[in-house]
């Protein structure tokens, strides 16, 4: 006890301990108050640890260097970028899309400065926020207006609370979609205050079934696209056109969350994912997107459809408390003007991934076994495989795209502690493990990815992490 006790007079004076700590290069660039209080954490750290007894470096030089620990830590962002080798095109867990490098640039220009978000520069009068992007959706997709609030889910319910509030929307049981992080279907229903009529069979529905279902109270007819699950077999839905005829005979607006909504038709393998024009082509009054799936932008959920039912939902109060952001904002008009300029399935990350060929993806696969090519051949055993990637973020369910990976298997560490160091890394690397080896799949990695990915290798080689 006495030596504890001695020890813990021993602590150097904070005024001590701040004198060495302005000398050191990285610590002189702080105010005098955060080193101070770094300082005094790391002391409070070292009385508490030699009171239960434990070992602790009371130096001056240990408890600078604590506190150094200290700031850095707090200096760190936990939002932090990191290099995506899962092969999943727009992994929710990533932050789905990254950015066009137009994107990324008009958001750069709005976040540095005052922007004119609500300003008419032309006539020097108040605007508005969703004048930016309305024009150039209605004719990217073919529609009368549209708006653009701050995701998806809150689209679905701005939608139904400003069309069908206490009134009876009418849903196909097999379209009853439940999207990860709690998006339901029946709930958001319910919060619009609409009441979700649910016809037909999880397999089947037919026209009659909606043609049954419409009363005097029905305020929509509702589809929903079934982003993450497929039903096969013994199916059906009607036809878009019989389903329009029926909207308009019995005078209700028909509506469809199109959840990932293309702006490109886009067909892998057996699966067609129809653009949000053909979608409107078809008739569909009101059609719902997310900004940060296969359009590729930042977070956001675009209406757009007919003009009569857009200027009601501009006007319903819900709009001001979901309403976008103008970095997203900014973010979803650079990608727009790249799908307006054309070659979007180029300038687009997450279009440009989608639809890389196998050529490219094994041209790709090849550069990184050359970059790797230093890992000593016999701690590591690495070949090029044959595997498949997913889109992800409820898009092309269950289409696996065939992709080009390099599976790495240490001999010296456990695939599970390679996996755990590449994710530790500087730039945190997001691997799959299969069949007891780390597969980096190269679809979504462009060359500073490859670049990261080298230098985590080294670093693991040469033992620094
Ligand atoms: C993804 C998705 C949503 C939710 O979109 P967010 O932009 O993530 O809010 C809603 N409906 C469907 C069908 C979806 O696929």
């Amino acid at each position: 006890m006495l030596n504890i006790n001695a020890k813990l007079r021993n602590i150097p004076a904070i005024d001590k301990l701040l004198a060495m700590a302005k000398s050191r290069d990285y610590l002189a660039e702080f105010p005098q108050e955060s080193i101070v209080g770094a300082l005094r954490n790391a002391v409070d750290n070292a009385r508490q640890e030699l009171k239960l007894g434990n070992e602790f470096d009371i130096t001056p030089e240990g408890i600078v260097a604590q506190a150094t620990q200290i700031i850095v830590n707090r200096e760190k962002s936990s939002l932090q970028r990191v290099v995506n080798a899962t092969g999943v095109v727009l992994h929710t867990n990533l932050g789905r899309a990254p950015l066009s490098d137009r994107a990324a640039s008009a958001v750069n220009k709005v976040m540095i400065g005052y922007s004119s978000l609500e300003y008419n520069v032309a006539d020097g009068q108040r605007g508005t926020r969703y004048s930016h992007i309305a024009d150039r959706i209605a004719r990217l997709v073919g529609a009368q207006d549209a708006i653009v609030v701050n995701n998806n889910a809150a689209a679905v319910l701005l939608v139904l609370s400003t069309l069908a509030r206490g009134r009876e929307v009418i849903v196909s049981r097999g379209q009853l979609v439940e999207i990860g992080g709690s998006f339901r279907v029946p709930d958001v229903m319910r919060q619009s205050g609409a009441i979700l009529v649910e016809v037909g069979t999880t397999n089947k529905t037919h026209i009659a079934d909606y043609e049954n279902a419409i009363s005097d109270n029905t305020g929509a007819i509702l589809k929903v696209h079934t982003s993450n699950y497929r039903i096969v077999g013994f199916t059906d839905q009607p036809d878009d056109v019989k389903l329009k005829q029926l909207a308009i005979r019995r005078n209700v607006p028909l509506l469809e969350d199109l959840g990932s909504g293309t702006l490109l038709p886009l067909s892998v393998k057996d699966w067609h994912e129809p653009s949000v024009a053909e979608r409107l082509e078809k008739g569909i009054d009101i059609v719902t997107f997310s900004g940060d799936k296969l359009l590729g932008a930042g977070q956001g959920g675009i209406i757009a459809g007919k003009k009569e039912y857009i200027d009601k939902m501009k006007n319903h109060p819900l709009l001001r408390a979901i309403r976008i952001d103008k970095l997203s904002l900014a973010a979803l008009e650079g990608t727009l003007i790249d799908y307006e300029i054309g070659n979007a399935e180029q300038t687009i990350p997450v279009q440009r991934y989608l639809r890389m060929s196998y050529d490219k993806l094994a041209e790709k696969a090849a550069k990184l076994k050359q970059d790797l090519v230093f890992l000593p051949k016999n701690d590591w055993i690495c070949e090029t495989v044959n595997i498949e990637s997913q889109a992800g973020g409820g898009s092309l369910p269950g289409v696996g795209m065939a992709s080009v990976g390099f599976a790495i298997k240490p001999t010296s560490i456990s695939t599970a502690q390679l996996e755990k160091r590449l994710r530790g890394y500087t730039v945190p690397i997001i691997v799959r493990v299969q069949n007891d080896s780390v597969i980096i799949d190269v679809r979504c990695l462009e060359d500073g990815d490859m670049l990261i990915i080298s230098q985590a290798f080294k670093a693991i080689v040469e033992g620094v992490s």
